[in-house]
């Protein structure tokens, strides 16, 4: 029997959608891309979710994610289109998406996943100025997992323990 895909339903994402509605998310000089990049301490990196970086990129966890383990992989440059990255940079980009597939099979042992850049505020980009990749593990049913648990407050504590999960899996 073929396995059907089923649209992935997160309600804690409201916060996400008020906080881009009320103009806080994405603002010139606020971009969390770079304030993550800005970090210079393990506790920033840990309050600003990042799991590692690398010459040209930064990993990061999603703090409004579709469902656990959903990873944003973006040049540290404030770029927003991808023809604004050069060679490398653009390779590290794609170097580093593996480098966390690895990371979220060792995690998570995840069946599937889905990866992609929206580009632009039409295409659904929540923060138009710096280029993200999103990585969304999958499983198979995964739908009723988070629909079964999905509280909006158990997520910050999921992302919390999830950190320190993902950094040892590395
Ligand atoms: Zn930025």
């Amino acid at each position: 029997m073929m396995a059907e895909m089923h649209p992935l339903h997160a309600p804690w994402r409201m916060e996400y959608i008020r906080a881009l509605e009320s103009g806080e998310a994405g603002k010139p000089g606020e971009c969390f891309i770079c304030l993550a990049n800005a970090a210079d301490s393990l506790q920033q990196s840990k309050d600003r979710l990042v799991l590692w970086t690398s010459q040209h990129s930064i990993v990061l966890m999603n703090k409004f994610p579709y469902t656990n383990g959903h990873l944003l992989i973006a040049p540290r440059a404030h770029k927003a289109e991808l023809e604004e990255l050069s060679a490398d940079e653009l390779l590290d980009l794609q170097s580093q998406t593996v480098e966390a597939m690895r990371v979220l099979r060792r995690a998570m042992s995840p069946q599937g996943f889905n990866i992609g850049i929206n580009l632009g505020r039409c295409a659904g980009a929540g923060l138009p100025g710096h280029l993200h990749q999103h990585i969304v593990p999958r499983w198979n049913g995964d739908v009723n997992f988070m629909s079964v648990v999905g509280e909006v407050r158990i997520v910050p504590q999921a992302l919390s323990v999830l950190y320190h999960e993902l950094l040892r899996a590395r």
